[in-house]
C-alpha cells in the first residue's frame, strides 16, 4: 500500500456527525409500512451537566436503536429532555443562593425554565459527540405546553373514573423542600445520632421508668407509652399513668406486641407522629394527629418554649433543659437508617397536610399481571418491580407543594372545598394565572380559587409511552405505535418510573406500554464504590470525550454487561482507539485489493469458503446477543472475528491472490465479509464505520451512510469449508509461530514444507498455495505419510540438579554427559551410565538431563510440528 494514511477520529467524527444530521438518517417515517421499533426512550433531565452514568446509559440504547434500523426497522428514538420539578429547582436555588419561595412564584418559575433552556443545546450537542442516534423530527421536553397538556388530560380522566382523591392523613414530608414526597422519593440513608434516655415520673409516684428516644423534641406529642406484654420487668406498668418529662402531660402505659423489649429501655413513646410506626399505633389506637412540626420543620405551639424553632435547634435545647433537670440519665451514639428527601437528603418528617393521591394500592395484583406480561431484559429485574409493587402500602401522593412543574388544573371552594376540575379543552391551564370557568362554587355559592400545588415529575413522565404514541392527538397513529416496543431504563428508577408508567397507562388504556424492558447497571468509580461528590471520586466525561473521542467511549459502553454495574476503567478508551484503528486498517486493506465490487465465482478455494461459513455463523450469534440486548458479548466476538481469523488468518493467507489479479473468489470473500463485519461494528462505533465505508466500500455501494445499509446475510454454514480452513489456518499458525520462535522474520523463506497426514490430500486439496505463499516455500508436498528418523541432538545437563547431587563430581559428569555418543540410548528407567577418571561408573537419572532430538527424512534434517492431525515438516 503506497499510501498509509492513519484514521483522526479528531477531524473524522464530527465530519460524520454533521453529514448524518444533513441526510435525515435517523429519521422516524410515520408513514412508511415498514415494522416498526419504538424506544420510550428516558427524557434527560435537564439539571446540569452530562455524567458518565448518561454517557453509557444513553449508548446501549443507541446501540439497540441502531442495530435495529439495520435489522430493516422504522425504528422510533426520540430526542427528549425532563425539564420539570425539583432537580432544576434545587440546582436553581443552589447556583442563585435563594430559596424558591423568596421571588414571586412566577418569577422563579422563569429562573428554572432559563436555566434548563440554557442546558438543552449543551446537552444535546453532547449526545452527538457520542454518536446518539436520537431524531430530532419527534423532539419533546416535558415542561412544554403541548406535553403537559397530555398530564393534565390524563389527570382529568382518572379524576373522573374516579381514581383520584384528597387524602386527609400523614404524608413523607421534606421541610427544607416544603412538600411532599412519594414512598419511592424517600431514601433510606445510614446516619449517626444519639439515644437520649429521660426520665418519665409516675403519676402515682411510684418509681421512674427510663424511656430512650432520638427525638426528645417530640415530647410534646407524646400521647401513650408501650411496653410488651411479655416483658417481666415491666408489665407491672401495663395500665399505670406517667408524666411527660418538660410538659407534664399524663400519657398512659399499654401493652403492644410490637415492643421490643431488648431495643433501648424496652418502652416506646409513641408521639404523634415522628414515623411510620407511630403512625400505625396512632390508627391502632384511635388517637388524635397532633401536630408538633410544620411544612417549615420549626416547631408549633404544641411545643411550648421551642415553638418557631426548628427540629434540630429544638432537639438541642429541649437535651440542655432536660440535662439541667436531671431527667436526662445518658446519651449513646447510635447508628440509624433514616428516611430522606431524595433530592436534598433532608431527614423526612411525617406531617398531615391533605394532598391528592392516585388510587394504586387496590390495582396491585392488576399491576403485577401486566409486569408478567411484559419481557424484562435482564429477566432478574422483573423481581424488583414485583417485590416493590408487593411492598406497596400506600397510594401515591401525586401533589407537590412546589412551582416549576405541571400545575394539578383544578379549582377549590374556598368555604367548602368544592372542586372544579378543568375540561379537557382548557388544558393546558396554570390555574393561578386564569379564573375558574364558573363564578361561584354550586355548592355554597362561594369563590373558586386556583390549585397552587403541581405535580409530581413522574405524573409528566410516566405517560412518556402516550405521549410518544400520538395519544388522543392522532388515533391511527396511536393504533399503529402502541403499546411501544421497549423501554430502556437504569435500576433505580424501576419503583418510580417504571413502575408509575405501567399503573398509569393500565388504567388509562387498559392495556400494557411496551413490549419489553431493558435495564442497565451504573457506572462505578475505578474502586467500585459509587460516584459521589462527597467521597470526591466522581468522573467527568467531557474531558475523556476530548481526549478519546465518542466512539472510544461507546467502546467502553459495549464492554459492560446488561443489568450489571461496572467499575470505570480508563483502559478501555484506549482499547477503544485502537479498535477504531484497526477496522479502518483493515477495512482499507479490503478497498485496496476491491477496484471494483467483486462477483461471487462459480468456485471458491476452500479458504475462501472457510471464512465465508465462520462469519455467517458470527452474524447468527451476534443476532441472538443482539436481540437479548446483550451487547458485551456480540462486541467481544465481533472484534475477535475481526481481529483474529479476518485479519490475523485470512488476509494474511489470501493477500497473494487478492492483490494479483488472478482470482475473484479471494476478492469476494475479503469484500462481503469484510464489509459485514463493519457493519456489525457501525453498531458500536459508528463514526470509524462511516469513516471506513466511505473510503472503502461506497463507490460500489447505493445506501448513502453505512448506517441504512442493512443487516448483514447470515450465510449458511459449510461445515466442509470450514474443516478444511480451520486445518489450513492451523498449519499456518503453527509454521509462523516456529518461525518467530526461531528469530525468523514471517517473510524469511523456507525451502520445503511437507504435510504428512493419511487424509491431508483430501483435505487439503485446493489449499497448497495458499499455504505456500503464505508461509513463502519454495516447495510444498501433501503426503500420506513419511519415514523420520529420529536421534539425540544434544544432551544437556541440569547444572542446577547436579551440584548438590553430586557435589564434587558434578563438574567432571556433566563433561561426560555431553561427550556421550549421541546415539547411545538412555537405560529403561531413563538413566546414563558415565564413566569418570577414577574408574568408577556412575548411573545418572533422567532428572540430571535433557535429551534434545533431531528430526529428519531421507531428504535431511527437518523440523516437526503438529497442527491438528496432521504434521507439518519444515525443511530449512
Ligand atoms: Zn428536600
Ligand atoms: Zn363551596
Amino acid at each position: 500500500m503506497q499510501n498509509m494514511a492513519q484514521y483522526d477520529w479528531r477531524t473524522s467524527e464530527p465530519k460524520w456527525q454533521a453529514k448524518w444530521k444533513e441526510w435525515e438518517i435517523h429519521r422516524f417515517d410515520p408513514k412508511s409500512n415498514k415494522e416498526v421499533f419504538s424506544i420510550d426512550n428516558p427524557p434527560r433531565y435537564a439539571s446540569g451537566a452530562l455524567h458518565l452514568g448518561h454517557a453509557y446509559g444513553y449508548t446501549v440504547i443507541d446501540f439497540a436503536a441502531r442495530y435495529k434500523r439495520l435489522r430493516g426497522y422504522n425504528v422510533f428514538f426520540p430526542l427528549c429532555f425532563d425539564v420539570n420539578g425539583m432537580p432544576v429547582e434545587v440546582r436553581v436555588e443552589k447556583v442563585k443562593g435563594i430559596k424558591a419561595s423568596d421571588v414571586p412564584r412566577q418569577e422563579f418559575i422563569k429562573m428554572c425554565s432559563e436555566f434548563a433552556e440554557a442546558h438543552i443545546g449543551e446537552m444535546t450537542k453532547q449526545f452527538e459527540v457520542l454518536g446518539e442516534s436520537m431524531d430530532p423530527g419527534i423532539y419533546y421536553q416535558t415542561d412544554a405546553e403541548y406535553y403537559r397538556r397530555i398530564t393534565q388530560i390524563s389527570f382529568v380522566r382518572m379524576f373522573k373514573k374516579g381514581l383520584v382523591y384528597k387524602g386527609h392523613f400523614p404524608v413523607n414530608w421534606c421541610t427544607r423542600c416544603g412538600t411532599a414526597l412519594a414512598d419511592a422519593e424517600v431514601n433510606y440513608e445510614a446516619r449517626s445520632t444519639r439515644l437520649n434516655y429521660v426520665v418519665f415520673k409516675r403519676a402515682d409516684g411510684g418509681e421512674e421508668v427510663q424511656i430512650a428516644t432520638t427525638r426528645p423534641e417530640l415530647l410534646c406529642t407524646c400521647l401513650l407509652v408501650a411496653v410488651n406484654p411479655e416483658d417481666p420487668a415491666r408489665s407491672h406498668l401495663i395500665g399505670k399513668e406517667l408524666l411527660t418529662p418538660v410538659y407534664n402531660r399524663k400519657v398512659k402505659v399499654i401493652a403492644d406486641p410490637k415492643v421490643d423489649p431488648s431495643f433501648g429501655t424496652g418502652t416506646v413513646m409513641i408521639c404523634s407522629i415522628g414515623d411510620k410506626d407511630d403512625l400505625e399505633w396512632i390508627m391502632k389506637y384511635g388517637l388524635p394527629l397532633e401536630k408538633g412540626i410544620d411544612e417549615d420543620g420549626r416547631m408549633m405551639e404544641l411545643a411550648g418554649k421551642y415553638a418557631g424553632m426548628t427540629v434540630v435547634d429544638a432537639r438541642r435545647a429541649i437535651i440542655e433543659d432536660m440535662k439541667e433537670n436531671g431527667l436526662l440519665l445518658k446519651q449513646e451514639p447510635l447508628d440509624q437508617n433514616i428516611g430522606a428527601c431524595w433530592r436534598c437528603h433532608t431527614p423526612i418528617e411525617f406531617l398531615k397536610v391533605p394532598q391528592w393521591f392516585i388510587k394504586s394500592v387496590e390495582f396491585r395484583d392488576k399491576v403485577l399481571e401486566m409486569v408478567d406480561e411484559i419481557v424484562w431484559k435482564p429477566e432478574f429485574m422483573k423481581i424488583r418491580i414485583k417485590d416493590w409493587i408487593n411492598s406497596l402500602a400506600w397510594d401515591w401522593v401525586v401533589s407537590r407543594q412546589r412551582y416549576f412543574a405541571t400545575a394539578i388544573p383544578l379549582w377549590e371552594c374556598a368555604d367548602c372545598g368544592n372542586v372544579l376540575l378543568a375540561e379537557e379543552a382548557e388544558c393546558y391551564v396554570d390555574p393561578t394565572a386564569r379564573p375558574a370557568r364558573k363564578e361561584k362554587c354550586e355548592v355554597c355559592g362561594g369563590k373558586y380559587v386556583g390549585s397552587t400545588e403541581v405535580f409530581d415529575t413522574w405524573m409528566d413522565s410516566s405517560i412518556s409511552p402516550l405521549y410518544n404514541t400520538f395519544w388522543i392527538r392522532d388515533e391511527k397513529l396511536f393504533e399503529k405505535l402502541y403499546p411501544m416496543t421497549l423501554r430502556p431504563q437504569s435500576h433505580d428508577i424501576i419503583r418510580t418510573w417504571a413502575y408509575y408508567t405501567i399503573l398509569r397507562e393500565m388504567l388509562l388504556t387498559g392495556e400494557k406500554p411496551w413490549a419489553e424492558v431493558m435495564i442497565h447497571g451504573f457506572i462505578m468509580a475505578p474502586d467500585g464504590r459509587p460516584m459521589h461528590a462527597s467521597s470526591g471520586n466522581i468522573i467527568d466525561p467531557m474531558p475523556l470525550l476530548e481526549k478519546y473521542g465518542g466512539d472510544a467511549m461507546r467502546y467502553y459502553a459495549s464492554t459492560c454487561a446488561l443489568g450489571m454495574d461496572h467499575a470505570f476503567k480508563e483502559q478501555e478508551l484506549v482499547r477503544g482507539n485502537r479498535l477504531a484503528m484497526k477496522v479502518w486498517n483493515v477495512m482499507r486493506l479490503v478497498g485496496a485489493a476491491c477496484k471494483e465490487k467483486p462477483h461471487k465465482p462459480s468456485k471458491m478455494h476452500p479458504i475462501d469458503g472457510w471464512i465465508i461459513s465462520k462469519f455467517g455463523e458470527l452474524v447468527r450469534t451476534v443476532e441472538k446477543h443482539n436481540e437479548e440486548y446483550q451487547f458485551d458479548r456480540s462486541m467481544a466476538l465481533t472484534q475477535d472475528f475481526l481481529w483474529h481469523e479476518f485479519a490475523d488468518h485470512y488476509v494474511e493467507l489470501v493477500k497473494h491472490r487478492a492483490y494479483s489479479g488472478k482470482d475473484e473468489g479471494a476478492r469476494y470473500a475479503l469484500y462481503t465479509v469484510g464489509l459485514g463485519l463493519l457493519k456489525m461494528i457501525s453498531v458500536f462505533l459508528p463514526h470509524v464505520a462511516e469513516d471506513a465505508y466511505q473510503e472503502s466500500f461506497k463507490a460500489h455501494e447505493k445506501p448513502v451512510s453505512i448506517h441504512v445499509s442493512g443487516w448483514p446475510e447470515a450465510i449458511e454454514r459449510d461445515e466442509e469449508a470450514e474443516a478444511k480452513g480451520e486445518a489450513v489456518k492451523e498449519i499456518v499458525a503453527g509454521i509462523r509461530s516456529w518461525k518467530s520462535a526461531h528469530g525468523l522474520s514471517l517473510n524469511a523463506e523456507i525451502s520445503r514444507v511437507e504435510i504428512v497426514g493419511p487424509k491431508s490430500t483430501e483435505v487439503l486439496a485446493g489449499s497448497e498455495d495458499d499455504i505456500q505463499q503464505t508461509v513463502k516455500a519454495m516447495a510444498i508436498e501433501l503426503l500420506d505419510k513419511v519415514a523420520l528418523i529420529e536421534s539425540v541432538a544434544r544432551i544437556k545437563p541440569v547444572y542446577a540438579k547436579l551440584g548438590p547431587a553430586f557435589k564434587k563430581d558434578s563438574k567432571q559428569i556433566s563433561e561426560r554427559l555431553q561427550k556421550l555418543q549421541l546415539d547411545k540410548t538412555p537405560a529403561a528407567d531413563g538413566s546414563l551410565r558415565v564413566a569418570l577418571d577414577d574408574g568408577r561408573e556412575l548411573s545418572i537419572g533422567h532428572e540430571f538431563f535433557e535429551v534434545e532430538k533431531k528430526i529428519s527424512s531421507e531428504r535431511g534434517e527437518l523440523e516437526h510440528i503438529s497442527a491438528g492431525p496432521f504434521s507439518v515438516l519444515v525443511y530449512k
